[in-house]
């Protein structure tokens, strides 16, 4: 049996958990988990969607670069995204 990656962290998930951003199930470690944590492609998600990023996603974070980061720091870090 493969166990499939994290789609935040790409650690070995636990399982799939339904996003804040609804609709959505992604795998997911037990870290990221307990972080409510993201993946990046999640954001970039709710960022075209929005523009500026929903209500949902205060308080959420990524992963990135090897470290968890907030919403407002990973939005600050796309601003050359196309759109
Ligand atoms: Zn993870």
């Amino acid at each position: 049996m493969i166990t499939p990656d994290c789609e935040v962290c790409g650690m070995p998930a636990i399982g799939k958990a339904p996003s804040a951003l609804g609709g959505l199930n992604v795998f997911l470690c037990l870290t990221c988990l307990a972080q409510g944590a993201e993946p990046e492609w999640v954001f970039e998600l709710a960022l075209e969607d929005t523009g500026v990023g929903a209500e949902w996603a205060s308080g959420r974070k990524t992963f990135r670069d090897g470290k968890y980061i907030s919403w407002d720091d990973w939005k600050a870090g796309v601003r050359d995204w196309p759109g």
